[in-house]
């Protein structure tokens, strides 16, 4: 397993739309490894794989329950409303204010093709939502109310 390097904002790459995953592959498998290591080095709570450069639809997130695979992930359904700061490790040491569904319910495939149901609250819906727009090639910065601000204190980057 290897670090990858992070794309930020300018990256056109993280404006694409990316493509789904048909077969998964020891490529994709050493691909899916260098996520965890390299999201865990950055102590972000996800990643998506347009933010290492590889337009997959391929997700990884940890908010400190363990590590989630999302492959091709679709939400399902949403229900109501949380407004709280996000960050982005493509956009290092930036947050603001960012209003997402409370409750996300998510279908994806696991790393062994399996299909998977996630239920998510609070941050996991968070990044649910946030990791999945990257695949669709949309910043959280399109979605800010208000002005970006520095990150002052310890913040969880998805
Ligand atoms: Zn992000």
């Amino acid at each position: 397993m290897a670090l990858r390097k992070i794309r930020t904002e300018e990256d056109p790459v993280l404006y694409k739309i990316s493509r789904p995953v048909k077969e998964m592959t020891p490529k994709l498998h050493t691909l899916i490894g260098d996520m965890l290591d390299t999201m865990y080095e950055a102590m972000g709570v996800g990643l998506a794989a347009p933010q290492v450069g590889i337009l997959k639809r391929i997700v990884t997130i940890d908010i400190g329950e363990g590590p989630l695979v999302l492959i091709n992930p679709e939400i399902l359904e949403t229900s109501g409303e949380q407004t709280g700061d996000e960050g982005c490790l493509s956009v290092p040491g930036m947050s603001g204010q960012v209003t997402r569904p409370n409750y996300v319910k998510v279908k994806a495939l696991d790393e062994d093709m399996n299909e998977v149901i996630y239920e998510g609250t609070e941050l996991l819906a968070r990044a649910f939502c946030h990791e999945i727009d990257h695949l669709d090639g949309k910043m959280y910065t399109e979605l800010v109310e208000g002005e970006l601000h520095r990150t002052t204190y310890e913040e969880d980057e998805v």
